[in-house]
C-alpha cells in the first residue's frame, strides 16, 4: 500500500488545480492552469497524464476549468463531473461513468469518491471527498457558506482543503466595485478567513490533524492574515495550531510542497 499525496500545483482566482494520489496514479481535482505547466508540476512529482485516474470538476468557472479541454481531447484523461457541468463545458460523447450524481461514491481502482453539494455561483458546485486507505481527503473550494452537507464531510475528514478567500476588513476598504463585494459577501460567493476559522472552530474534531486553506484573494488577503485570523479563532477553542492540527495557506500561483502523508 502506497502512501497517500497531496500537492496544490496552484489555487486562487487566476488558476486551480490540486493533485491527490499517492507515487504511482492519483487525480486532479479541478484543471485551471495551463496544460504545459500541469504537465511540469506532474513531471516534478514523478508522474505524466498517464498516471491520472481522471479530472474531478468543482465548478464551471474559468480558473478551475481552463485545461480540460486538451486534457480530455490530446491527453485522454477521463473528466468527471456532473451532468449540469458536463453540459455546459460540452464534452460529448459523455461516457456514463464520468458523469458525477452527488453523494453518490464513484470507485476508481482504490480511490472512492464522493461528489457533494456546495453553495456558489457557479453552474452547479461540489465539493469532494476521496477516501484511500480508510482515510477521507476532503475539498472545498469556492462556496458562500458551509451548508450542512458539506460540514458533514468535514466531520469525517482527517484532511481538508477549505477556502479562505478574503479579510473582511480588506474587502470593505478595498478597490472592488460595492456590487462585486457583494457577490463575494453573499452566500454564493466566497468563504472569508473568518468564516473559514469560525467554522473550524466549532467543528474541529479528533481527527482532522490537517487544514489547508485554498483560494486565497490576490487583492483582498494575505497569506499572513488568513493564517493568523484562522488560528486565532481556533486558539479561542483551545485549539492550538502546530501542537494539535497542521495549518497551511496554498500559494495562489505557485505549487506547495508534496505532502507525504503516514
Ligand atoms: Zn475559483
Ligand atoms: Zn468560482
Amino acid at each position: 500500500m502506497d502512501k497517500l499525496r497531496f500537492i496544490s500545483f496552484a489555487s486562487g482566482s487566476s488558476g486551480n488545480c490540486f493533485f491527490i494520489g499517492n507515487a504511482y496514479e492519483g487525480i486532479l481535482i479541478d484543471a485551471g492552469i495551463g496544460i504545459r505547466t500541469i504537465k511540469k508540476e506532474l513531471k516534478e512529482i514523478g508522474l505524466d497524464f498517464s498516471h491520472l485516474l481522471g479530472v474531478f470538476i468543482t465548478h464551471d468557472h474559468f480558473d478551475h476549468v481552463k485545461a480540460i479541454p486538451p486534457l480530455k481531447e490530446k491527453y485522454f484523461v477521463p473528466i468527471f463531473a456532473t451532468l449540469a457541468i458536463h453540459q455546459v463545458l460540452r464534452h460529448e460523447p459523455v461516457p456514463e461513468r464520468q458523469i458525477l450524481q452527488k453523494n453518490i461514491p464513484v470507485h476508481v481502482k482504490e480511490w472512492v469518491i464522493t461528489a457533494f453539494e456546495v453553495s456558489h455561483d457557479g453552474t452547479d458546485n461540489v465539493g469532494y471527498t476521496i477516501e484511500y486507505q480508510g482515510k477521507k481527503f476532503t475539498l472545498l473550494t469556492d462556496l458562500g457558506y458551509v451548508c450542512d452537507n458539506a460540514a458533514h464531510h468535514i466531520s469525517q475528514a482527517d484532511y481538508l482543503v477549505i477556502e479562505a478567500n478574503y479579510d473582511e476588513e480588506m474587502l470593505e476598504t478595498g478597490s472592488y466595485p460595492a456590487m462585486l463585494k457583494a457577490r463575494i459577501r453573499s452566500n454564493k460567493g466566497h468563504l472569508s478567513n473568518s468564516d473559514a476559522g469560525k467554522f473550524l472552530a466549532e467543528n474541529m474534531h479528533p481527527n482532522l490533524k490537517h487544514i489547508y486553506l485554498c483560494h486565497l484573494s490576490h487583492s483582498n488577503n494575505l497569506p499572513e492574515l488568513a493564517y493568523c485570523t484562522v488560528s486565532d479563532l481556533l486558539a479561542e477553542q483551545g485549539i492550538v495550531v502546530g501542537r494539535d492540527v497542521e495549518l497551511v495557506t496554498l500559494e495562489r500561483s505557485s505549487p506547495s510542497k508534496l505532502y507525504i502523508f503516514d
